[in-house]
């Protein structure tokens, strides 16, 4: 059975990680959280006072973004990223991070720098992948597709329990204008905005368990697998 690429696409707050990380268990393959890289260099640019597009495209040779598994007291691993060598993970996570990710992501430069390397993760397949742009831009070849999507509510209430869950004290109406800025700039950038490829599943999540997706997202993949 050969490997395949599976490219995971969809809004934020949409589960996306979630299922990515399921499927990639399922699977035994590895998992990419592109969104991950962009918040990495996000974060350099934070810490570096770095706001002018031409000084951001000029730091792009000094910034290394990878990723290092963790093991974790239950005996599972956890991905972390890293930024020049330093695990990120606990600075990446937060609104801050993510607005200025989306900021930074739609810089052409910073794209094609980020898509480099994630196509070249990808090379020996068995990768499952998502972000915005990996069935449109990364992968538009992947062999499975999945776009996934909820109502902007169920997703604000669900970044609302992981930051709450994470110890912050977000306010549920700025979680929910937070999410939909972010659709807005996702989707109308002029750099690969996000948008569900012609051959991609679409998957609605508001109103299924994370049980009965992953069911529907199994089958999917076993039958294309054994296809190949
Ligand atoms: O998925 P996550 O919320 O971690 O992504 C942070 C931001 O990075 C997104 O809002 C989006 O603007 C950007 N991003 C992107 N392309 C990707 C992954 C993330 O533009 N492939």
């Amino acid at each position: 059975m050969n490997k395949i690429i599976v490219a995971i696409d969809g809004y934020s707050s949409c589960g996306k990680s979630t299922i990515a990380k399921a499927l990639a268990r399922y699977a035994g393959y590895t998992y990419v959280d592109t969104g991950a890289m962009y918040r990495a260099i996000a974060l350099y640019t934070l810490r570096h006072n770095l706001t002018a597009q031409a000084d951001i495209i000029a730091a792009l040779p000094d910034i290394q973004v990878g990723f290092i598994q963790v093991a974790l007291p239950e005996g599972e691993q956890a991905q972390h990223v890293t930024l020049n060598g330093e695990d990120v993970e606990a600075f990446i996570r937060t609104l801050e991070v993510g607005n200025r990710a989306s900021e930074i992501s739609t810089i052409k430069e910073v794209r094609a720098f980020l898509v480099a390397q994630q196509q070249a993760m990808g090379v020996a397949k068995g990768i499952v992948m998502d972000g915005r742009d990996i069935g449109t831009v990364v992968f538009p070849d992947a062999e499975l597709k999945l776009f996934l999507t909820a109502s902007p509510e169920v997703r604000a209430q669900r970044r609302f329990d992981e930051l709450v869950e994470k110890g912050q004290q977000p306010v549920f109406e700025d979680v929910l204008a937070d999410v939909n800025d972010r659709d807005y700039r996702d989707t109308h950038r002029a750099e690969s905005p996000l948008r569900q490829a012609e051959d991609a599943i679409v998957v609605d999540n508001s109103h299924l368990t994370r049980e009965q997706q992953m069911q529907v997202i199994y089958e999917v993949f076993d039958k294309i697998t054994n296809n190949q």
